[in-house]
């Protein structure tokens, strides 16, 4: 497992950094996010470190997969899926990515409209 010191995410999977954990698997790690947009905001996230979405997803698809798989099957087991929800990677500065340690948000519990600003 690739653990990155300075990367808050990698110290969060390495048990440094408290968080509430949705799931917890070899590969695969989510938790509810700190400043929520929505009332069900969740983040899943690799336990290596990937710095985008894409890197992960060209260096390890089977693992990216994982990742959505394991967004949709917390949307069902947390009982907000019937309802709908949002499933966001951002990438780069422009993408309003804050953390270098490829994520995937998963947005819910209301309704979002079309787009997020
Ligand atoms: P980004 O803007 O990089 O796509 O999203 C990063 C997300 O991480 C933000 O929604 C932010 O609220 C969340 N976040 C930042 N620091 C922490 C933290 O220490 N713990 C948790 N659980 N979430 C965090
Ligand atoms: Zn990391």
């Amino acid at each position: 497992m690739c653990v990155m010191t300075d990367c808050l995410f990698c110290r969060i999977v390495a048990g440094e950094i408290p968080a509430t954990v949705v799931s917890d698997s070899d590969d695969v790690m989510a938790f509810r996010d700190i400043n929520p947009k929505a009332p069900e905001h969740i983040l899943v996230i690799p336990k290596a470190h990937f710095d985008t979405a894409a890197a992960m997803a060209t260096v390890d698809p089977l693992l990216a997969g994982k990742v959505v798989a394991e967004a949709g099957a917390i949307a069902e087991k947390l009982g907000f899926a019937a309802d709908g929800y949002r499933l966001m990677f951002n990438t780069g500065a422009n993408g309003g990515q804050e953390v270098l340690h490829a994520h995937l948000h998963i947005l819910g519990g209301r309704p979002l409209g079309p787009m997020l600003a």
